[in-house]
């Protein structure tokens, strides 16, 4: 598993590679706050897909198509013709980019994907909760670039089992949830998005962590979406700033839990790898 911030991962096992997320390019908060549109950074890609040796990505999960989890989705299907999983709006990023219909799968919770050795379950999931609103706005035609990161609409929120034959991990890209969704879910290794819990209500955080880390039982939790997206992805990664989260707040917070459990924790900066047994 080898990081590249906020929740974008890359699933390895020495054959084939998965892609969980595709977020590379930065847009700044201006962009974002003047609603300026934006494009793929095919160089920012490039150097970042290169820097970590992914050259064998069959498939990339989306978990929502706002920007920072789906913005390059379109380049790195591309670049890799690997097949690009997610919600119709997802979909509809990858159309915008040109990706052929035949590489394009819409997310089914009912059915599980077969990649190389690793098998991976589509769960329902949720958003967290934004002051700012919009879930379950839905992108419904081709998106083409340039265009401003509101254009990214929610369009679905998934988690992602993905089982090899010794280990398995579950990616939670929001930090929300569906009551029940992750009853019976197992996985050894949970990468957990702690996007807005800082900022959440105490009995919120403690029903997320019971749902997601006392229900799935991993052996160890990795928090992601903690960097600030802004920015662009190096070693090094700044924490998310106060006006958005209170980082600090939830690491707290999921470190007392995973404490409490006797689960082991691990943080992995941009560019970093974890073995998985
Ligand atoms: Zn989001």
């Amino acid at each position: 598993m080898t990081s590249f911030g906020t929740t974008m991962m890359l699933v390895d096992d020495g054959t084939t590679q998965i892609l969980i997320d595709a977020f590379i390019t930065p847009a700044s908060l201006l962009d974002a706050a003047l609603g300026r549109p934006v494009s793929t950074d095919p160089d920012a890609v490039d150097t970042a897909l290169d820097k970590v040796g992914a050259d064998r990505v069959r498939a990339i999960f989306i978990s929502h198509s706002h920007h920072d989890h789906a913005l390059d989705v379109a380049y790195i299907a591309n670049r890799t013709e690997a097949t690009v999983y997610g919600s119709p709006s997802t979909l509809n990023i990858a159309r915008g980019g040109n990706v052929p219909e035949d590489r394009l799968a819409l997310l089914d919770p009912e059915k599980s994907v077969t990649v190389g050795s690793f098998t991976v379950r589509t769960i329902a999931s949720k958003h967290s909760p934004n002051p700012m609103g919009g879930e379950g706005a839905t992108i419904d035609k081709p998106l083409l670039q340039p265009a401003p990161i509101s254009a990214y609409k929610e369009g679905g929120t998934y988690d992602f089992l993905v089982a090899a034959p010794e280990t398995s991990m579950l990616f939670k890209g929001s930090a929300n949830w569906i009551p029940g969704a992750l009853a019976g879910v197992h996985a050894d290794a949970l990468f957990l998005g702690i996007g807005g819990l800082g900022r959440a209500a105490q009995s919120f955080s403690k029903d997320f962590l019971d749902a997601t880390i006392g229900t799935v039982q991993p052996a160890i939790v990795i928090p992601t979406h903690w960097n600030d997206f802004f920015c662009p992805v190096h070693e090094g990664l700044p924490l998310q700033r106060k006006l958005v989260d209170n980082t600090p707040a939830a690491f707290d917070t999921v470190l007392a839990r995973t404490k409490a459990d006797g689960v082991d924790i691990g943080l992995l900066e941009a560019f970093a790898s974890i073995t998985i047994h």
